[in-house]
Order: structure tokens, then C-alpha cells, then sequence
């Protein structure tokens, strides 16, 4: 199907004014399609002029512009020609859609549990018109009336207040003018708690089989929201305009989350089943401030195209930390995003498909999806934070206000943005915007010492910006060191030249562990010293400063990844420090990085065994030292789990003995020992079938197919591809779990034959999987068999033009890691 480009758009916004759209869906037509009627009432600046409207319909039973029929056989292609059109009109499109599979669209899913069927609608990015008929474009905004005739269990949400108007049938309240991509309909039995803050009424909403985790979880969900909503009442000095704010916990949802106006949609895990560590709540706070964001920021301003994606992303990004931080318990949020979200971020500035954060050119909107990542994420928050520091923090948000009263209901672009910044600020942002903005990839910071009888003669802050992409930017952070956890100096600056002595930690005492961007308030590759590398095992744990280590862990991972730390050097540090550590964040994404980053791809194979023993090891020591229930006993348990070797414990475990205090019921958990049986070949179909009946849900469903992927038997694998690549009719998410188990083998013989298939059998999958689900896929079912030979196929198949752009975006980023995999491994290779 034809991809709108930015030509189009342009064009047809010159020419279209949209007045209104009146949507009318009849979800009450089975499991396969529904009905879509709409009314879309326009202008035409040149009457008589032609344009069209975006349609993606099963099929399309009556079209009449301004009164007159149109040959419905006429829509192809994804559009329906107008011609001859006036100056103002009315066109009525009466379509059959089908829901679909992959969270794209009108998404139904059958919950296991009970059997009941939901449906929510993700329309970003261009699904809109698979929904009902539209000119979807961002910058063609209008209200929206919109009926739902569903099934007389069923509840209805939307962006409007929604009111049962008689008996199946609902009507929304009349929204504000919204994008296409906002518009969205969950319906089905979900069911609800409900609350008021301020005067707008609030709801959470779930399967119903989720009652007990959404009752569970509403109080803390409902806290967030409530802050979130006085937090950025304040800020902005815009009241949130969009009526009630109903947040829906919905299935195989793709993303984190979408902020549609009034009616937010996140994927359903966030309604964690069993036990939570702090920082999975952290994560579900961040996605809540995240999403209401956005409310402003893309919702009452909507980026004119979607190359301004960046300044939606990287101002949620950025609000939301800002937000838990000042607003909620989760006053440790910047800890968090140095590493989750800025581990991300580098390793999308790592590989070669990295881009500037803002200017790049999406010449049609499925190229801009693949900028939906972590550059437009992480380093655009903290791109933002760095213009913090060059304009000052009322100036920024003075420019903020100014730029969202002034773009209310309409749309704004980076030029926009800026231009209200430098208006605020005073300042000129020219230089600043060609350096951060426009140009890719980072510098590299580290500072060398001279030491003269333990104390700091010289110290002198390097920044060396890539010779490929040559930029001028100027960096505020700080640097600062300990020694035995005393914190020795600390020295804040705003560097600009490629050397700058920094003259205040002269006569201090030379620290044992010196950490450039301690506050990791800028964006670089941070490059610690050998010395300090080597003092980290003793020394790390001791640090008080949660921030700065951190960045610690960030900067061994990117190196690491980069080859200039060995996995051997990593695992030491972790052997030390991780038992120790007190941050929830750190504790759990580090042990996951190591488990299921530094250790499959980083340490060859042959000793890939010895590695997780060391990992277990560490687990095992934290797990007899820590509270029951708290976060570090259930990092530990869940890395002791994923790790062990001992088939005992692991069969005590699976069958409800002997787990640690909190787990007993904790149907999560047990999957993780299950997926470590059945990777070893210690359990067989029928023992995954009877853990499935135990856990009779959507996600014991997906964990089962994982686990029997994962199996080390060829008849096992042969059937987990033909499930994944076959069109079995499997949903996103169940693809995204075969894939994941697909390539656990102890021996590579028993997988080698699917590497040169993967190249062929996953791009062809663009077929029938949309962009959006499939690019998860390419990345997740990339062959973790590290030859040269998968390097061989995957530059191969990197190179042919018949790729979608996200195959070949995924393709591209996998193979990026299959890289720094096999370089770590011919750098270090005997040394682990
Ligand atoms: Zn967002």
C-alpha cells in the first residue's frame, strides 16, 4: 500500500480544510470485520480542484460526495479519488474494515481466560484509514462525533466522554480537534475503576480476567496521574483541555503506550500480575507522566510532519522524568533513564542507522517510523537538558508556553519551537541547534590526570567529536571522584574546546574512581580512565552517589559493546558491586544486561557456561542477604532463576517448592525457571502444556509458545519457525515470543540451518505483519549464531532493494550487534 509523502501532504493541506468527522463503527459484525461510516465535512481553497481521501477497507459499499454517488470499486491502493471538488463538501463513505492482529489498526484480541474478545484502536502511524475514511495527515485536524454500536456486554471508550444512548449503542462527546493518528475506540468488557481530580474524571480500565491487578494497582496508578496532572497544570499554564483522562490497559499492545487524547492506551503487563521491583513501578509512573505530556506536547500541538517526531518524543521524554522527579516518591527517575533509556539511546547512536535528532527528512510516513527510537528518545531529553543549561530553565519553559498557546489546536514545527526558545531566552540558537540537533552522533569525553604525591597536579577534560561527523557542541556537566566512597571533588563545567584544564580539583586528592558527566546531564561517550576501570571492582559498591553509577555501568556497557571492555572486565565488576547495589534500577537492568546481553553475545560460547554460574553465583549470595518481598530478593530470585544450573531446585521451583517468600503464587516468575528448564531440555512439550493449564491466560498462553521454542530439539525448532514465519495466523505478540525462545540451543548445529533462512522467510513476512509489529520481529528473531558466515548472509541481505523500510531499518540495527559481537570476540579472545 502507498505511503503518503511529504509532497502530498503538503500539497493536499494547501487545498484541504477539514470541518469535521462523524465516525460510526459497528463492532457487533463478528471476530473478522466491522462497519465504518464516516462523514467528513471539508473546504476545497480551489474549487473544482481534485484531491483524495485515505481509505484502507476490506471492501467499500457506498461513497457519495456532496449528495452524488461514487464507484466504490473506484478506492485502490489505499485511496479514493475526489474529483471536481467544491468549495465546501460533504463526503459520506460507508466501508467494511477488518480488525486486525497486529497492533496496528483496530487491534481484536480473545483473552484465553474467559474467551472474551477486545478491541482497542493504535492508529498511529497511518492505520487511521484501515478504521474509517480520512485525509491522514498530522496537520489536518478536526473535531470528532463518533458512535460505536457494540455488543450489549461490551463497554466503549474514546477520545469523547462516551454515554450509552440506548441499548449497545454509544455516543462520544464531541472532542477538539484531534490528528487522525489520536483517534481511538476501545470496546469490549472491560472493566473499570474510577476516581475525579480537579474536576475531570478519571478512569483505569482492563480485561476483565485483570480485575484483581487493576484494583490492585489503581490507587498508585491514579497517585501518578493526579500529580502528574497538578505538576504540568503548573509548568504549561494550560489546563488540560480534553474532558475525562481515561488510561485502558489494553492486549499485544506494540508500543509502551499511545497518548491519544482523553483516552491513553498501554500495553497490559503494566498491570503487573505478581510480584513488582521498584523500578517496573518506576517505569509504569515514567509511561503515565509520559503519555499525559503529551497531551500538550503533540496532542493540542501536533508536529506539522512527521520529521518534527523528535520534538514529541524528546519533550515527553524529558517532561516526564522531570516530573517524577519533582512531583512523585520516584525522586531517583534521572537514575533510571542513564540505564534504561540512555543505554538505549547509545546503542542507537552506535549503529550505522543513527541520524541527528531533529532535520531528518521523512519523505514519506512510514520512513518516519523508523526515527520512532532512541535518539529520538533519550538523546533528544537530553538534548533538552542541555538546552536547559544554555538558555536557563524559565526561559525554556517561558519559550514552551508561548510556543503551545500560540499553536493551540494547531500544529508546530522545530523552527516554531526554536524560535519561540531564542524569543524567550534571547538567545541565538543557530550554532547550538547545528551542533546538537542536526548533526548524528557524539562526542567522546574523558579527563586525564597527572598525580604528583597523591594529589592532582593537572587535570585536563578532553572532548574529542567523531571525525566523520565533525560538530561543535558545547557540553554542561560536572566530574566528579571517591575514593572509598568519600567523594573527593567535584567540579561542574561547561566545556566548548576540545581541551579545558579543569583548575578546582588541582591539589585535591587524587580519587581511585574519577566519573566524567557524573550527574549525566550530558549526551556522550563517556571514557573512563584504566585506572579508574580497574579500581571499580573495590571500589564501585562504595560510591553513595546512585547517579554515578549509573553512569559507571552505561559507560562498561558501551564499552563492551564497543570492544574497548572486555565481558571478562564487566563480570568482575559485577561479581563486586552488583550484590551491593541499592538502586533498584541498576540492580535489575544490569543483571538482565548481563544475563541477556554481555553474556549470550559478548563471551564465546565455550565458556558461556562458566559465565552464568558467575552470575548465579551472584544471585545466590544476594538472595540469602536480602529481605523477603523487597526489589534486590526478587532481582536475585529472578537471576537465579534464569541462570541456574541445578535441576532440582529448578523442578522445586516450576512445581511451587521451596520458592522464595512472595513468590508462591507469582505465576511470572515461575515461567522464568520454566523457560531455564525447557532451554536445557529438561522438560518436554507436555510439561510446558501442563504449566499452560496452570496459567490459563494470554500471557501463561505466550509463555508457553516461548518456552516450547526454546526446547534444544530440531523437532521443536522446525515447528516454532513454522509457527513464526508461516502464516499461522499468529498475533504480534505471539511472533515476538517464538522468536525469542527460537534461537536458545546449546549447540549452534541445531539451529545453523535456520540462519540462511531467517534472511529469506522473516523480510517475506511483510506480506501479511505490518511495519510497526514486524520490525520487533527482525530484531528479536535475528540469528544469535555469531559467525562470520551470519555476518556474511546479513550484509547480503542488508543490500537488496526489496526490503520494507523496517526490515531494513531492523536488519540493519541486528546486524550492528552481530558486529560489535563478533569484534568484542576477536578482541578478547582468550582472555575470559
Ligand atoms: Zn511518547
Amino acid at each position: 500500500m502507498r505511503s503518503l509523502t511529504l509532497a502530498e501532504a503538503r500539497e493536499r493541506s494547501s487545498l484541504i480544510t477539514v470541518t469535521s468527522y462523524a465516525v460510526e463503527l459497528d463492532l457487533d459484525q463478528g471476530a473478522e470485520v466491522f462497519g465504518s461510516r464516516t462523514v467528513v465535512r471539508f473546504a476545497c481553497a480551489e474549487p473544482g480542484a481534485d484531491s483524495w481521501v485515505d481509505l484502507k477497507a476490506r471492501s467499500v459499499e457506498t461513497v457519495s460526495l456532496n449528495g452524488a454517488p461514487l464507484d466504490p470499486a473506484s478506492a485502490a491502493d489505499g485511496r479514493l479519488a475526489l474529483t471536481g471538488l467544491a468549495a465546501d463538501n460533504e463526503l459520506v463513505v460507508a466501508a467494511t474494515m477488518a480488525y486486525s492482529h497486529d497492533g496496528q489498526g483496530l487491534h481484536r484480541a480473545t483473552d484465553p481466560a474467559d474467551d472474551l474478545d477486545y478491541v482497542y484502536g493504535h492508529l498511529f502511524l497511518d492505520a487511521a484509514p484501515s478504521v474509517y475514511a480520512c485525509f491522514d495527515q498530522p496537520d489536518l485536524k478536526a473535531p470528532y462525533d463518533v458512535t460505536v454500536h457494540a455488543p450489549l456486554d461490551w463497554t466503549v471508550l474514546g477520545n469523547g466522554a462516551a454515554e450509552q444512548t440506548s441499548p449497545g449503542t454509544w455516543t462520544l462527546a464531541t472532542t477538539k480537534p484531534l490528528a487522525t493518528y489520536f483517534m481511538t475506540v476501545c470496546a469490549g468488557p472491560y472493566v473499570s475503576v474510577r476516581d475525579e481530580h480537579d474536576g475531570i474524571p478519571l478512569g483505569v480500565h482492563a480485561r476483565a480476567s485483570l480485575r484483581e491487578p487493576l484494583e490492585r494497582h489503581a490507587a498508585e496508578l491514579f497517585d501518578v496521574t493526579k500529580r502528574s496532572f497538578d505538576y504540568f497544570h503548573g509548568l504549561f499554564g494550560i489546563r488540560y483541555p480534553f474532558g475525562e483522562y481515561h488510561q485502558v490497559f489494553v492486549p499485544e499492545f506494540n508500543a509502551g503506550a499511545m497518548e491519544n487524547p482523553g483516552c491513553v492506551t498501554f500495553r497490559d503487563q503494566y498491570l503487573y500480575r505478581g510480584a513488582a521491583t521498584r523500578d517496573e513501578l518506576l517505569t509504569r509512573a515514567n509511561t503515565v507522566s509520559h503519555e499525559m505530556s503529551h497531551m500538550w506536547f503533540g496532542d493540542i500541538v501536533t508536529m506539522k510532519w512527521w520529521d518534527d517526531l523528535w520534538l514529541n518524543e524528546s519533550f515527553a521524554e524529558y517532561m516526564s522524568h522531570r516530573c517524577l522527579v519533582d512531583a512523585t516518591e520516584y525522586t531517583d527517575a534521572w537514575v533510571d533513564s542513564s540505564i534504561v533509556r540512555k543505554v538505549w539511546g547509545y546503542g542507537a547512536e552506535r549503529s550505522p542507522s543513527t541520524h541527528p535528532v531533529a532535520g531528518v527528512e521523512a519523505l514519506d510516513a512510514q520512513s518516519a517510523l523508523q526515527n520512532f527510537d532512541g535518539i529520538s528518545y533519550a538523546k533528544g531529553a537530553a538534548t533538552l537538558r542541555q538546552l536547559i543549561a544554555y538558555v536557563g530553565d524559565d526561559q525554556f519553559i517561558a519559550g514552551v508556553r508561548a510556543y503551545l498557546t500560540d499553536k493551540s489546536y494547531g500544529n508546530g514545527t522545530l523552527a516554531d519551537f526554536l524560535g519561540a526558545i531564542e524569543t524567550a531566552s534571547g538567545k541565538d540558537l543557530e550554532a547550538w541547534s547545528r551542533g546538537w540537533l542536526l548533526t548524528a552522533d557524539r562526542d567522546t569525553i574523558s579527563v586525564e590526570i597527572e598525580e604528583q604525591d597523591g594529589l592532582v597536579e593537572r587535570a585536563v577534560m578532553n572532548r574529542q567529536s567523531p571525525p566523520d561527523r565533525p560538530a561543535d557542541r558545547p557540553h554542561a556537566f560536572d566530574v566528579a571522584g571517591w575514593t572509598d566512597g568519600r567523594e573527593l571533588g567535584r567540579v561542574r563545567a561547561t566545556i566548548t574546546a576540545p581541551e579545558t584544564t579543569l583548575a578546582e580539583l588541582e591539589g585535591t586528592p587524587e580519587p581511585a574512581v574519577l566519573v566524567p558527566n557524573a550527574s549525566d546531564l550530558t549526551w556522550a561517550r563517556v571514557r573512563l580512565s584504566d585506572s579508574t576501570v580497574a579500581a571499580l571492582p573495590t571500589q564501585l559498591a562504595q560510591i553513595p552517589d546512585g547517579q554515578a553509577r549509573a553512569v559507571v555501568w552505561s559507560s562498561l556497557i558501551d564499552g563492551v559493546h564497543g570492544a574497548t571492555t572486555s565481558p571478562e572486565a564487566f563480570l568482575e565488576v559485577f561479581d563486586a558491586a552488583w550484590p551491593h547495589e541499592t538502586n533498584s534500577s541498576i540492580l535489575t537492568r544490569v543483571a538482565a544486561y548481563a544475563e541477556h546481553r554481555v553474556v549470550p553475545y559478548f563471551v564465546p560460547r565455550d565458556q558461556q557456561e562458566a559465565a552464568l554460574a558467575r552470575l548465579n553465583r551472584a544471585g545466590v549470595g544476594l538472595l540469602e542477604r536480602a529481605t523477603a518481598g523487597t526489589t534486590e530478593s526478587l532481582a536475585a530470585a529472578r537471576l537465579v532463576a534464569g541462570t541456574s544450573d541445578d535441576e532440582t531446585l529448578l523442578r522445586a521451583w516450576a512445581d511451587g517448592k521451596g520458592l522464595p517468600a512472595g513468590l508462591e503464587e507469582d505465576g511470572d516468575f515461575r515461567w522464568i525457571v520454566v523457560r531455564n528448564l525447557a532451554s536445557r531440555g529438561l522438560i518436554d512439550v507436555a510439561d510446558i502444556d501442563g504449566f499452560r493449564a496452570k496459567d490459563d491466560t494470554l500471557q501463561g498462553g505466550l509463555n508457553a509458545l516461548l518456552c516450547r521454542a526454546s526446547l534444544p530439539r530440531a523437532e521443536a525448532k522446525a515447528w516454532a519457525w513454522e509457527q513464526l514465519t508461516g502464516r499461522q495466523g499468529r498475533s504480534n505478540y505471539e511472533m515476538v515470543h517464538l522468536a525469542r525462545g527460537f534461537w536458545a540451543a546449546s549447540d549452534d548445529a541445531l539451529v545453523a540451518d535456520y540462519v540462511p533462512r531467517y534472511f529469506t522467510d522473516v523480510p517475506a513476512m511483510s506480506a501479511w505483519v505490518g511495519e510497526d509489529a514486524l520490525s520487533r520481529v527482525v530484531l528479536v528473531a535475528f540469528p544469535r549464531v555469531f559467525t562470520d558466515e551470519t555476518a556474511r548472509l546479513s550484509a547480503e541481505a542488508i543490500s537488496r532493494d526489496d526490503l520494507t523500510p523496517a526490515v531494513h531499518r531492523s536488519l540493519v540495527d541486528a546486524d550492528a550487534e552481530l558486529r560489535e559481537a563478533l569484534a568484542s570476540r576477536a578482541t578478547f579472545a582468550a582472555a575470559v
